[in-house]
């Protein structure tokens, strides 16, 4: 087992990355944040207990990302490639993952720190737009659906996540800071970080990234 962490702020680009990756690589999408909304969707437990941390803009207990997180690589065969959008988000996290890639014989080849001006962050964030059922990442103004409110890539309903009201947002800037920029030095002394400078176009940081797994 081989993965590959997307590391970065709220609204860096890790969702936007990941569609791309989706694409050009064999990696398997793994996003804590579409697991949990996918959970509330559907009424599950594990919803109901990240539900009120998400609408705050907090971070959900790291006891249950970890379990989420174990029983999603646990379901797929040991050769599989996973790429981590949105985990770990703490170094407890980091740590548990550490022991689950050991236990079952997995290892973390890259981690992409994805690198952008808060300002440039907040900007985005008040103006993306995301697929309820796919996931997919839009934007107002530069990446709309062809068609207003509906995605391109099934038709579901492009929305505006809750969490991505002004007041939340500086919430998460700031629980992104204390939590898991910290992250940045532990994969740093593992020699993991691949800086990406993720402040421009998409197609810029897909294309730095793209370059890092092929060579
Ligand atoms: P995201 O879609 O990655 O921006 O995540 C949305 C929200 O889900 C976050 O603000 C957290 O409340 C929660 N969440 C997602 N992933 C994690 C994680 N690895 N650890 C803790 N909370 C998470």
């Amino acid at each position: 087992m081989e993965a590959i962490i997307l590391l970065g702020g709220p609204g860096a680009g890790k969702g936007t990355l990941a569609d791309f990756l989706k694409k050009q690589t064999t990696y398997i999408h793994v996003s804590t944040g579409d697991m949990l909304r996918a959970a509330i969707q559907a009424g599950l437990a594990v919803g109901l207990e990240a539900k009120a941390f998400m609408e705050a803009g907090q971070l959900v207990p790291d006891s249950v990302i970890l379990r989420i997180i174990e029983e999603r690589i646990s379901r797929d065969p040991a050769e599989n490639r996973f790429m981590f959008d949105g985990f770990p988000r703490t170094i407890e996290q980091a740590e548990g993952l550490d022991l689950l890639f050991k236990k079952q014989g997995g290892t973390v080849k890259h981690v992409f720190n994805l690198v952008v001006e808060r300002e440039i962050l907040l900007k985005r964030l008040t103006s993306r737009r995301i697929c309820k059922t796919c996931g997919a990442v839009y934007h107002v103004t530069n990446k709309p659906p062809k068609k207003e409110g509906v995605c391109d890539l099934d038709g579901g309903e492009v929305y505006q996540r809750a969490d991505d009201s002004e007041a939340t947002i500086l919430k998460r800037l700031e629980v992104y800071e204390k939590q898991t920029a910290p992250l940045i030095a532990y994969y740093q002394k593992k020699g993991l970080i691949r800086d990406i400078a993720a402040g421009g176009l998409a197609a810029e940081t897909d294309a730095l990234v793209l370059k890092v797994l092929t060579a």
